[in-house]
């Protein structure tokens, strides 16, 4: 059914998971049964108070996407800046996404190709 005056968005595959697994874990407990109602609530809040959700650092860092489509879940999508890495999929700058961004030889080489540099640990 298409109702007119609805529009869809596109969100990463990875993210979405992992709304899917809140709602199913917790939709019943917060009255927020699916992705749509946790994306619905998360506008709205964050109209009503954007400074909430942003640092003034967001704008400044150079921002990493590499998707994994055997694995959306490990994807990456980060925002690196100079003092800090911080994963725009678990919100997080202490998370397996970041120390990927550490580890992984293949990652380090694309950064070095994009002329990032990472943070010292
Ligand atoms: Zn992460």
């Amino acid at each position: 059914m298409v109702r007119a005056d609805w529009v869809s968005v596109g969100i990463h595959k990875g993210l979405v998971g992992q709304l899917d697994e809140f709602a199913e874990k917790y939709g019943e407990k917060y009255g927020l049964r699916n992705r749509q109602q946790i994306l619905d609530l998360l506008a709205r809040e964050f109209l009503r108070s954007p400074e909430k959700f942003l640092r003034p650092e967001t704008k400044r860092g150079e921002h990493y996407i590499l998707p994994n489509r055997e694995s959306p879940k490990d994807s990456l999508d980060l925002h690196i800046f100079d003092t800090h890495i911080v994963c725009n999929v678990c919100n997080s700058e202490n998370c397996k996404h970041v120390d990927t961004a550490y580890e992984n030889k293949h990652v380090r080489k694309d950064l070095t190709k994009y002329k990032i540099n990472l943070p010292t640990k």
